[in-house]
């Protein structure tokens, strides 16, 4: 019979201790008030840990990451600039945040033609 792998608790605080190493020679030091444990598992011996003994991880579910991509705040607007290709004074443009806020923008310039610019604010 061995007794490796059983749960030992503090005696004088109940906190959860490591794993009994099955030497009842043992110490077992208790980290949160200090204590020196035995490493001996009690007599009654806890079947299966009740459900109740732990909090449900649900509870520090967090829903505040932003998931907004540069994709969705793309919107494309007309400007004065002149095209180097073809030198019409007109093109799309569209400004995308690609790194953090603090860093610029880069905008993306398209003209009719095909010509493509790109700016660094
Ligand atoms: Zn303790
Ligand atoms: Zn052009």
């Amino acid at each position: 019979m061995s007794v490796i792998g059983s749960l030992i608790f503090c005696t004088d605080c109940g906190n959860l201790l490591r794993e009994s190493t099955g030497d009842a020679n043992a110490t077992l030091l208790c980290t949160v008030c200090g204590a020196r444990n035995k490493d001996i598992v009690p007599d009654t011996i806890i079947s299966e840990s009740k459900p109740s003994a732990f909090p449900s991880a649900l509870r520090a579910k967090r829903s505040a990451v932003q998931t907004l991509s540069a994709e969705d705040r793309k919107t494309e607007a007309v400007t004065e600039r002149l095209c180097e290709r073809c030198g019409r004074n007109e093109m799309f443009f569209t400004t995308v945040q690609l790194r953090s806020a603090d860093e610029g923008s880069t905008v993306f310039y398209r003209c009719v033609c095909g010509y493509k610019e790109t700016s660094n604010n």
